[in-house]
């Protein structure tokens, strides 16, 4: 018997001793609505360019322009392929074999957010309306894991997450659309925040923020509150593609690539987030590519919509940069990966049917 004890205590020891490897204390997730594999992997897209969806073409050419696709994708990603690239990896690249691709059917931005936080392609979450999501999503289980609670918060230009992350059931901080930070200690900063985005054109509408906004609330909050798991949603490539508007496609991508690149100095300059943030970059789904004009499209309807990619730089995942190999991922397998990568499991947890995590991420 006390044989038997001693082994269950041992095995105690491996289990936990297993469950703290990972160096991975802190988790940044950035989405870049519909911005497709196409752009991040060849930059700008020479039929585009010389179309009619590009507005002043030479300007556009001088900033975007280079004959081979590895220059031209670092003129649009300059901080995907120079700190991504060389410390952390990409994965979706279809020129070179490798597929990141949605598991769920309708490929458009609940749907595609609702995969990536739940795990779960669910067939009822088939429609942008307000919807309240039933199913458990990732940010929701770590809040309430020890250490994390409280300190899980999104922040989103558009304005349905707080139905798609269910704040009513999961008690999320969601900041969405043009909704003010309620915390009444906010800074000065944040506070003005709250005034300025009232006073900004609101250029896409009342339900979708400008993407800027997003970042400054994001990157003011981080550094007050320091949140161990933040969620920051940028919409803007997604709405200038449906305006067929190419330059600004690009102009807003080439700015978000900015915003990541600000943000990860930050995190790596804090001694509360340096070597031991985990930064995690993707999109809710693609777009189509031909005919032409199919790129302002997304949806069921569209072949190649369900084409994705994913980014991801941290302490816990080699730095193997483009990912070369003739795999394919799905991002139902993202919120198990999350998980993984501060150590806990999702999918035995969530109540609902999950994708693995995907392992080349995680040392
Ligand atoms: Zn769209």
């Amino acid at each position: 018997m006390k044989k038997l004890l001693l082994a269950i205590a041992i095995a105690g020891v491996f289990t936990q001793a297993n469950a703290q490897v990972h160096k991975t204390k802190n988790l940044i997730v950035v989405t870049l609505d519909g911005m497709r594999w196409q752009e991040v992997y060849r930059g700008a897209d020479s039929a585009l360019l010389n179309s009619n969806f590009t507005d002043d073409k030479a300007d556009v050419k001088k900033k975007y322009w280079a004959d081979a696709a590895e220059d031209r994708r670092k003129l649009l990603f300059p901080f995907f392929w120079s700190v991504v690239s060389t410390q952390g990896q990409l994965y979706g690249n279809r020129d070179l074999g490798n597929k990141d691709e949605l598991a769920n059917q309708y490929r458009f931005s609940y749907p595609g957010y609702n995969e990536i936080f739940t795990g779960f392609p669910d067939v009822r979450m088939n429609t942008n309306d307000p919807i309240t999501n039933p199913n458990m999503n990732v940010l929701e289980y770590i809040n309430k894991q020890k250490g994390f609670e409280g300190k899980v918060i999104a922040f989103s230009s558009w304005e349905r997450f707080p139905q798609i992350l269910n704040v009513n059931r999961s008690g999320l901080p969601v900041y969405s659309g043009y909704s003010d930070l309620k915390n009444t200690d906010a800074n000065a900063r944040l506070k003005y925040l709250n005034e300025l985005q009232h006073h900004v054109p609101h250029y896409l509408g009342d339900s979708t923020r400008l993407d800027f906004i997003t970042f400054e609330y994001s990157k003011e909050y981080i550094k007050q509150y320091k949140p161990r798991v933040l969620f920051m949603a940028f919409d803007e490539t997604d709405d200038m593609a449906h305006e067929g508007n190419y330059k600004l496609y690009l102009e807003r991508a080439r700015q978000e690539d900015g915003f990541i690149k600000e943000l990860w100095n930050m995190l790596q300059n804090d001694p509360f987030y340096k070597n031991n943030t985990t930064l995690l970059i993707t999109t809710d789904h693609g777009r189509g590519e031909t005919p032409l004009a199919g790129w302002k499209g997304h949806g069921a309807d569209v072949p190649g919509a369900e084409q994705t990619w994913f980014a991801v730089i941290g302490p816990d995942t080699p730095p193997t940069g483009e990912v070369k190999t003739a795999t394919t991922t799905y991002h139902k397998q993202l919120a198990q990966t999350m998980a993984q990568l501060l150590g806990f499991d999702f999918k035995k947890n969530a109540g609902h049917e999950a994708g693995d995590a995907i392992g080349t991420v995680i040392k």
